[in-house]
């Protein structure tokens, strides 16, 4: 199969193609569960395989994805043809930053394939989940299990070849419950790294997931009795729990160079970062350092090779508050380059990713990262803090449609005073401005503070492409912030 596919390109290279690529996907397959209130709701699985071909001429990109690989001929013409065809329209002709020509294979670290266990195993397990959290307060249940596996062959005319095989496993236990006045409250734990543990089955340890289970149910019971979140202005101190959200659409999102550049509009698309900006806005505070880093050990933001065959990278985005990058494929860093009269990119940052075969590959968030700080545990940001309001998991967001404001509600918050955790309070929300938000970021949580979280379903273009990645926060605090309203 690999020597057709090279054949084929040659064959396109031959008839004027000026870049060439496949990815072939002999199996990607995919199975979900749910368990809702005790019942299997969900049982789902998904098999595919094809290839998607990539063809560059005079200019225009051409793309055709077929399962059929009986008339592997057919397939590149259509690329082509699709290439020929948008060559007429071109208004800004696609250049591809240089590349070295990779022969490697990449391999998720996995300790046993979810696909082998039994499913009345994984059945057992939200079962067992599910009997922890029914109970008192409780009256919605739910556990979910994900996995992904996947091997892909990249070929291009510039002499890569690589083939990655990649294990994904995902899961989320959520509760929701209904306080005196009929509203509805809710409280989930999702899968995240522990230490730097594989991502296979063995990641579904049940003894974590019960305690969390039991964290979440003793929580949710406390938001249910609680007050109300006040409305002031005061610092707000966000766990990894929220702190992953917050990073994703006001430093991720704003940072993919297609949407810097004007290409992706749909979901909140554009972004309030100009070309302009880069390498002087000051984005952040000084205590701000993140990073698109695909390198990350174990994280679903790290898969080894792109899908233009560029290897994964740790790049600086924000450096001591400084805007000094972005999420960049080799497409996208060209066209910034040219537009902007100045070498703001070296090459690209390796984050052009599909989500499937039949999908063109687009820049995605891989890892997006604040470093960890100076400012110590948990314990001492909250004895360094007069007034403030500590706040936990994603409930509700929105976000401005070049993600210059955001409002986001959370499902749990602790009232600080001079210094002490107070009591819970339900129903807390934040917003902020995101430039001047994040320059009022006053404290960073020490490596002790720094977790790892999964991403299974950011979203982005149109067609819609679902993406998996990852954010490694610490417990961050800001000053003068809006809360309650
Ligand atoms: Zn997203």
């Amino acid at each position: 199969m690999l020597a057709q596919i090279r054949q084929q390109i040659d064959r396109l290279q031959a008839q004027g193609a000026s870049y060439v690529d496949a990815r072939w996907v002999p199996l990607e397959e995919s199975r979900y569960l749910l368990m809702w209130n005790g019942n299997l709701k969900e049982n789902t699985s998904d098999r595919q395989s094809g290839v998607g071909v990539r063809v560059l001429y005079k200019g225009a990109w051409g793309f055709a994805a077929s399962s059929d690989l009986s008339n592997l001929g057919a397939l590149f013409d259509r690329a082509l043809d699709n290439a020929q065809a948008a060559a007429q329209r071109v208004t800004f002709p696609v250049r591809l930053a240089d590349k070295e020509a990779i022969q490697a294979t990449f391999t998720s670290p996995c300790q046993i394939d979810p696909f082998s266990v039994p499913l009345a195993d994984q059945i057992a397990f939200l079962q067992e989940m599910d009997g922890r959290m029914d109970r008192a307060g409780v009256q919605q249940r739910v556990g979910e299990l994900s996995f992904v596996r996947k091997q892909v062959f990249f070929v291009d005319s510039e002499g890569s070849e690589i083939e990655k095989r990649i294990t994904e496993v995902f899961s989320l236990l959520e509760i929701l419950g209904k306080d005196d006045q009929g509203v509805a409250h809710e409280r989930k734990f999702r899968l995240g790294r522990r230490g730097k543990s594989t991502r296979g089955w063995e990641s579904i340890d049940a003894e974590v997931f019960g305690q969390e289970a039991d964290r979440i149910v003793e929580e949710l019971n406390q938001v249910l009795a609680a007050e109300d979140c006040p409305k002031d202005d005061r610092a707000v101190i966000l766990l990894p729990g929220i702190m992953w959200l917050q990073t994703h659409e006001t430093i991720g999102h704003p940072l993919e160079l297609d949407r810097i550049l004007g290409y992706e509009l749909s979901y909140a698309g554009g972004s309030f970062v100009t070309l302009d900006d880069l390498g002087s806005l000051r984005y952040g505070s000084d205590k701000l350092t993140a990073r698109a880093d695909a390198t990350l050990p174990n994280s679903p933001g790290s898969f080894g090779f792109d899908d233009d065959g560029v290897a994964c990278q740790n790049t600086v985005l924000i450096d001591k508050g400084i805007l000094v990058g972005a999420i960049t494929g080799r497409q996208m860093v060209e066209e910034a380059n040219a537009r902007a009269g100045r070498q703001i990119f070296q090459g690209s940052g390796g984050c052009n990713r599909a989500s499937s075969f039949y999908r063109v590959p687009i820049e995605r968030m891989t890892n997006i990262n604040v470093d960890p700080g100076q400012d110590g545990t948990l314990e001492d940001i909250v004895r360094d803090t007069e007034q403030g309001i500590i706040l936990d998991g994603e409930r509700s967001w929105s976000i401005g449609s070049n993600r210059e404001q955001f409002h986001f509600a959370t499902e749990i918050g602790w009232l600080v005073e001079d210094g002490e955790i107070g009591p819970v309070v339900k129903n807390p929300t934040y917003k902020g401005d995101t430039v001047l938000f994040w320059n009022s970021l006053s404290a960073v949580g020490d490596e002790s503070t720094w977790e790892v979280g999964y991403v299974d379903n950011c979203g982005k273009g149109q067609p819609n492409q679902v993406m998996q990645l990852g954010h490694a926060v610490p417990v961050c605090r800001f000053d003068n912030v809006r809360i309650g309203e």
